[in-house]
């Protein structure tokens, strides 16, 4: 894994005048880009090329779409580490079930009815429930301070090994510019359909 801010690099041996020179150069394609800064600043300048990305996109094949959007994230996922970056979770509204939070409750050594006046804001029927503050309370630093009670949502963030992302992708792009993981997905997607030629 690479920490957050750091480019993958690849390390290269080379002969410059018959001297052996290792050194270290950012690879042009396929570069990880953790950098949170220069995200944020290319989602404002893609922001067309982004909303015409989608449009191409949603008329390809939905099978095909799925399937490549699955292998790029199993290619750049492993780069990227979430536990150092916790940048989803300064903007993210997560679900949570009652399951979840008998979980937390347990895992916090309190009741369920402080776990929900706490953290959790419940639809009127009392059937939805998300918690209640953005960014959230269990982020510390850039970590998450439950990280191996989290929820489900949490987890399954950005969902890119679901079925029918072509259905998703409004909500994907609501994230580009803050997650690294959706931004090089993204960005490779581009590179390997031709999006750009
Ligand atoms: S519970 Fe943890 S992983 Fe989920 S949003 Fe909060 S800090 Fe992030
Ligand atoms: S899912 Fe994205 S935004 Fe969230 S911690 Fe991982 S890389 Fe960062």
């Amino acid at each position: 894994m690479y920490p957050i801010g750091v480019q993958a690099a690849i390390p290269v041996n080379r002969i410059f005048s018959g001297v052996a020179v290792s050194f270290v150069y950012l690879a042009p394609l396929n570069t990880i880009t953790t950098q949170l800064d220069f995200i944020a600043r290319e989602a404002e300048e893609k922001e067309a090329e982004n909303a015409a990305f989608k449009d191409f996109v949603r008329a390809l094949p939905s099978d095909e779409v799925d399937t490549l959007v699955l292998r790029l994230s199993n290619e750049v996922s492993p780069q990227i580490d979430c536990t150092t970056c916790g940048n989803c979770c300064r903007s993210l509204m997560v679900n949570i079930t009652a399951p979840e939070v008998k979980a937390l409750a347990a895992h916090l050594q309190t009741t369920e009815e402080d776990v929900k006046e706490r953290y959790v804001e419940c639809s009127s029927s009392g059937e939805i429930m998300v918690l209640n503050s953005i960014p959230c309370h269990f982020l510390k630093g850039n970590s998450c301070s439950i990280y191996e009670h989290r929820f489900t949502e949490c987890r399954e963030f950005p969902s890119f090994h679901q079925p029918h992302f072509q259905g998703r992708l409004f909500a994907t792009f609501m994230h580009y510019g803050r997650c690294p993981i959706i931004y090089n997905v993204m960005e490779q997607m581009k590179q390997e359909l031709g999006f750009f030629k």
